[in-house]
């Protein structure tokens, strides 16, 4: 056939659909013979892919590292999380335990080729995994590897909390009924010894008073039941507020309380959850400062943000302490806490609702004394201030 056309592709479909209709065998100049083929292995591999979809698609809508086991016994397909559990970040055509480097996992995955299913948790490096193993009908099995690292750790932070509370909950309670059996076998019949014993009956009931206080503040916050309303607030006016809560220990050791902050001060807060804190801040601060001491209660602001301080001329806390202190139930000295009526909650309740207000905490202490700090968002304020006066002195 003479072609026509000067465009040699025009020219070669045109013979084609010639031929494809009746006509004779079209002649293809060779870039279109190229062509033809290399259209031919996409479309091949474009069917392929679709072959195998269903299961990559499957893999990857599971949340858990997945993959399948082929009958020879390595992955032969794997979802991200799978591959990325593997060395050098590629599952498939590794055995299980070349992935895991796990002789128990390695083991269960040769076990289930055999048709036995197998749950197991196993330690990989840092991470723990609920493992399973599951034979299919073609003789594949399908491992699952689930992290439940956090778990773990919320199981055991968890089952420590129990352990502490009922310790802590068990001391005044013993000191409680010793007191009163020791009451009723004879001592109330001696005023100066039913006194005595009186004494430890109310001090320890508040210590358990105090502590129940705590841990439902505790639950409350944790559990968002403290529900949190953000406004402006006034720095100086919660700040004193806290100082006046504090002021009758403040008196009784002679400790100077100064609230020393600029009256325009308005931060973006709750008002009780502030207070709280302000309030539990003071308290520690006026409860471990040698008599004679100062607390001050200042503030900064930047731009967005408003820097509260509560600083003391204590003894310090040491440096290897302070990244635990806000644990719930750390104290620096357990006795000296429990002496003056501490549960070793006051400082997780602070975290917990400075946290829940948008804000941070934080410590810094030396042999001078020490800061805690809280940075909250900083608002507008939404009026004049109430009260005037720039420094409250308690002492
Ligand atoms: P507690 O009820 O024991 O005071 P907190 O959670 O309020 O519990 O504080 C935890 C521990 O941090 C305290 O037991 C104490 O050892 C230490 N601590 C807190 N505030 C101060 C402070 N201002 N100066 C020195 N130590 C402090």
């Amino acid at each position: 056939m003479v072609s026509v056309f000067r465009d040699p592709i025009l020219a070669a479909i045109r013979g084609l659909e010639s031929e494809l209709s009746g006509g004779p065998r079209a002649d293809l100049p060779p870039p279109v013979e190229t062509l033809g083929s290399l259209l031919l292995e996409r479309e091949a591999r474009l069917r392929a892919i679709e072959r195998e979809q269903p299961e990559h698609e499957l893999l990857a809508a599971i949340p858990d590292a997945a993959g399948l086991i082929s009958r020879e016994g390595v992955i032969r397909a794997a979802n991200t999380a799978l591959e990325n559990l593997a060395p050098g970040g590629r599952a498939t055509g590794l055995t299980v335990l070349e992935i895991t480097r796990n002789g128990e996992l390695g083991e269960a995955a040769r076990r289930a080729l055999e048709g036995s299913a197998k749950r197991l948790e196993v330690q990989l490096g840092r991470r723990a995994f609920l493992t399973h193993l599951v034979p299919l009908v073609r003789g594949e099995v399908l491992v699952l590897l689930r992290d439940i690292t956090e778990q773990r750790l919320v199981d055991s932070t968890r089952r420590d909390f129990v352990a502490n509370a009922s310790h802590e909950l068990r001391t005044p309670v013993t000191a409680i009924s010793g007191a009163a059996e020791t009451l009723l076998s004879g001592a109330m019949n001696d005023p100066a010894q039913a006194r005595h014993f009186l004494d430890m009956i109310a001090r320890n009931a508040d210590r358990l008073a105090q502590l129940t206080r705590d841990l439902l503040d505790l639950s409350r916050v944790e559990s968002r039941q403290w529900v949190i309303s953000l406004e402006p607030v006034y720095a100086a006016v919660a700040a004193r507020s806290a100082a006046e809560a504090c002021a009758d220990g403040a008196r009784r050791k002679r400790i100077d309380v100064r609230v020393e902050l600029p009256e325009e001060i308005v931060v973006r807060a709750d008002v009780r959850a502030l207070e709280h804190v302000l309030v539990n801040l003071c308290d520690n601060a006026v409860k471990y400062t040698p008599d004679g001491g100062r607390v001050t209660v200042s503030a900064e602001q930047t731009e967005d943000t408003v820097t509260l301080s509560v600083v003391d001329t204590g003894p310090g806390i040491e440096r290897h302490h302070l990244p635990r202190i806000f644990e719930r139930f750390y104290r620096v000295d357990a006795g000296r806490s429990r002496e003056s009526g501490g549960t070793g909650l006051g400082l997780a309740i602070v975290k917990h609702l400075v946290q829940a207000q948008g804000g941070d905490v934080g410590v810094e202490s030396g042999a001078a004394g020490t800061r805690f700090w809280v940075r909250l968002p900083r608002a507008a304020p939404r009026q004049a201030p109430a009260a005037p006066g720039a420094t409250v002195t308690h002492s």
